[in-house]
């Protein structure tokens, strides 16, 4: 059983808290902004992209424990990581926040991400998980 206690588990306080690669990325890198109107969610994602891997990635903004635990989770996911997963892990993170029954590998590539799966009990917050996913997307397909 998800509760909201669990949903708020140490992982997404601690993270929000001390959010990891919190700022900017000098130019040329690409960057894009994604908006949670919903909930007030606002973030800046910067991207640096060396032969097609994410050599750096950083973020910015303001919102809820939630989407910024994301973010923040998010960036060391991706960081290495050639670009093409961006878009890997969006499927994968948005199967796990949304799925009745979501794919049981993916939780294990999606690692720590997988303590989100909680939101799937509360539709509302599922935009606050994916924010920075979608949001760096748009920077990776923008660039
Ligand atoms: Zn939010």
């Amino acid at each position: 059983m998800s509760n909201l206690n669990e949903l708020y588990q140490q992982v997404i306080l601690d993270h929000n808290k001390n959010p990891k690669n919190y700022g900017q990325l000098p130019p040329p890198c690409c960057s894009a902004e994604g908006k949670n109107p919903l909930c007030g969610d606002h973030i800046d994602v910067y991207l640096t992209i060396e032969d097609g891997i994410i050599k750096d990635l950083k973020f910015e903004g303001d919102g809820c424990a939630i989407s910024k635990a994301s973010a923040s989770i998010m960036t060391t996911v991706l960081k290495g990581k050639p670009v093409e997963a961006a878009n890997e892990y969006l499927e994968m993170f948005q199967d796990l926040v949304t799925s009745d029954q979501p794919n049981e590998e993916h939780k294990d590539k999606l690692g720590k991400m997988a303590i989100f799966r909680g939101v799937h009990e509360f539709p509302a917050r599922v935009k606050c998980a994916t924010l920075a996913w979608h949001t760096v997307k748009d920077a990776v397909e923008a660039n």
